[in-house]
């Protein structure tokens, strides 16, 4: 990556830069003899700089004595970290507002803030780094923004004017000041000094994916953790509309650091709190604090309802008296817009329903062959009736009888002559009804399809938590809890058991000769050779770089069996033609194998074991297999 060195920007005069005590800090970690003394006595000086470390310190360290001195929260935090805090607390106050009108300062604060804490709570998980340190990168990961509303007060306000939602800013940025926040960012945290892997991992953080850092490795974790940082002060910071759509990227990016959705709920509420009452210490104007976690995903979304469009309602209306039913359709279908369809009794009501499945069923009682009451009873009856709304007509306003309506399963009733107004009224709950409805049975089928779209990704999570991603065999992570299984199996049942480590020879020189890319599909090869070549019940993984374990049980395990399969492989690899590019490599490997003994304490001394004798194997000349029995070492290879 190619950072712009702040000189050829040629804006350095007005940049964001600390003055006074942080400036001096700057300054003084700059010198290689600087002394904790010397740093101690500097943030001394400033009350509040103090004030505010010492409360980080002690909030970075729950749970132990609290501190109440500059000099112990050094020792507490350590001097990078101490260093990088006060640079961000000395920018926060020197920038809470400025010339920018269409910048929101105490918005970018809070936001930073949040990301600053999110990391920290993040980098206690996973270890990548101190996470006073991530604490101290999430705060200025995004001080290229703040920089750009310094430099360019006017054009910038233009320009955040003219953000849609979907448009990268940086892409605006670049269309209209030929730079953007990310690479500033990154000009000013080198010259801040800040480590060069958080300066990169800064510069990438809104599309990790561009990064060239290779999976699992250490700028690789922080760039996506500064990305998930990112989605958690996004999500801090929406608007109330705007939450529901980013809860359930949260929910996966959770997922992908391994939390299911009520301990990553827990996290974040946590990391909430944490912000709220740092905003008060930073005196950040705070916006409302989204609710907590689980409430948030329980509640759905905000219905949107149009009280007025009714056209999707089938209206069936069951009326004997010809002159009453055409003046109800034509109030129905002319006036209110709805798709009507009429019956002249019950019972040819009722087969008409079957057939046009109606939302609401407006009958009269009194009738021939079979009335209101009976048509009801009826419809009430069906599977798909339990749903419908009835309306009965009434002429007559009798207590006893509306009881008996109510109790045959009518919802309302409407007595004749008919006014318009009391029509509309009586549908307009009608609508809302079916509309109530129509939204649980979406709810339902919403929540399925979640329930499915979970179920799947948190298998496919699985697969990739226990998968290496170079050979497709089971990763160090799953070969070491199949270890574990078969040695508890082992040590209760007395069964066989063994191991065996394979290295491949001489590897660093392929990388050397033919490059990393080369190198790792060697790689893919050797492990596709381990994969078919092992017999039904051994288990095996990528250990680590091009080390290969391979688990043994049972008849498997029998010292004889054992070392056949390994000198098996061992020739079978060698035999290997590998062509790539074309290309032809050869590669041999080295093998340590060694059978459970009664001596041995737990798993670790059996892969010592192999370990050594894999070692041993190496040492007489590599394209061997070793064996390690008691504490010798038997060159079982005939060459
Ligand atoms: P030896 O015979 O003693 O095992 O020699 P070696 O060169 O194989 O062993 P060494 O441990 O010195 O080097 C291992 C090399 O494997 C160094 C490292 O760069 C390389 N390596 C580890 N993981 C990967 C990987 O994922 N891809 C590639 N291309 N190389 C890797
Ligand atoms: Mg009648
Ligand atoms: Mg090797
Ligand atoms: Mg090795």
């Amino acid at each position: 990556m190619k950072i712009a060195d702040i000189s050829q920007l040629k804006i350095g005069a007005s940049l964001p830069s600390p003055k006074g005590v942080a400036l001096a800090l700057l300054e003084a970690c700059r010198r290689e003899d600087v002394t904790i003394h010397e740093i101690t006595k500097l943030i001394q000086t400033d009350p509040a700089l103090s004030g505010r470390l010492i409360q980080r310190a002690n909030a970075a360290n729950q749970g132990t004595r609290a501190i109440s001195s500059v000099s112990e929260a050094i020792s507490r935090v350590g001097l990078t970290a101490v260093k990088q805090l006060a640079l961000g607390f000395s920018l926060i106050d020197q920038y809470r507002g400025g010339p920018c009108k269409g910048f929101n300062y105490q918005e970018f604060w809070s936001h930073s803030l949040l990301m600053a804490i999110a990391m920290h709570e993040l980098g206690k998980m996973n270890q990548v780094s101190a996470p006073d340190e991530l604490f101290a990168c999430g705060l200025m990961t995004r001080i290229g923004c703040l920089a750009l509303a310094t430099i360019y007060p006017d054009r910038y306000t233009e320009l955040i004017g003219k953000q849609a939602p979907n448009t990268p800013l940086s892409e605006l940025e670049q269309q209209y000041l030929q730079t953007d926040h990310n690479e500033l960012t990154a000009a000013m945290l080198i010259n801040f000094g800040i480590p060069k892997i958080f300066v990169e991992s800064a510069y990438h953080h809104e599309a990790p994916a561009e990064s060239d850092a290779s999976e699992g490795s250490r700028p690789y974790q922080i760039v996506y953790l500064l990305y998930m940082a990112k989605q958690i002060a996004d999500f801090g910071i929406a608007q109330k509309s705007e939450r529901n759509k980013r809860i359930s990227e949260l929910i996966l990016l959770g997922g992908k650091i391994g939390l299911d959705t009520e301990s990553f709920g827990t996290f974040i509420d946590q990391v909430m709190q944490e912000w709220q009452s740092w905003r008060n210490i930073l005196k950040l104007s705070a916006t409302e604090l989204p609710p907590p976690f689980h409430k948030m995903i329980n509640t759905s979304a905000p219905r949107q309802e149009n009280v007025t469009d009714a056209s999707s309602l089938r209206i069936l209306v069951v009326e004997d008296d010809p002159s009453s039913l055409f003046l109800i359709e034509g109030l129905l279908s002319n006036t209110l817009g709805h798709t009507v369809f009429a019956a002249s009794d019950g019972q040819q009501a009722l087969s008409l329903s079957m057939e046009i499945l109606p939302h609401i069923v407006i009958t009269d009682w009194i009738m021939p062959a079979m009335n209101g009451l009976e048509l009801t009873q009826s419809l009430r009856a069906t599977d798909w009736g339990q749903n419908l709304y009835i309306i009965m007509l009434t002429s007559v306003e009798d207590e006893e009888e509306f009881v008996k309506a109510f109790d045959a399963g009518v919802d309302d009733y409407i007595t004749k002559p008919i006014n318009l107004r009391t029509f509309r009224t009586r549908l307009r709950a009608a609508w809302h009804y079916r509309k109530l409805q129509e939204s649980w049975e979406r709810d339902r089928e919403q929540l399925k399809r979640f329930a499915a779209e979970l179920a799947l990704s948190n298998r496919k999570l699985e697969h990739y938590a226990l998968t290496d991603v170079l050979t497709e065999l089971p990763n160090r992570r799953a070969g070491l809890e199949t270890l574990a299984k078969v040695w508890s199996i082992a040590n209760r049942s007395g069964q066989l058991m063994a191991v065996m480590l394979i290295d491949i020879d001489h590897f660093k020189n392929i990388n050397d000769s033919h490059g990393h890319a080369i190198g790792d599909k060697v790689l893919k090869e050797v492990a596709a050779s381990i994969r078919d070549t092992a017999r039904k019940g051994d288990a095996f993984c990528r250990i680590g770089g091009e080390e290969f374990l391979v688990v043994c049980q049972n008849g498997n395990a029998d010292a004889k069996p054992v070392i056949l399969f390994a000198e098996r492989l061992r020739q079978h690899v060698k035999k290997q033609k590998i062509t790539i590019n074309e290309i032809h490599i050869q590669v041999s490997i080295s093998i340590g194998v060694a059978l459970k003994e009664t001596s041995m304490k737990n798993e670790d001394h059996l892969v010592n074991a192999a370990d050594k004798a894999l070692y041993a194997a190496k040492k007489a000349g590599r394209d061997r297999v070793f064996l390690a029995r008691e504490d010798e070492f038997i060159n079982c290879s005939d060459k």
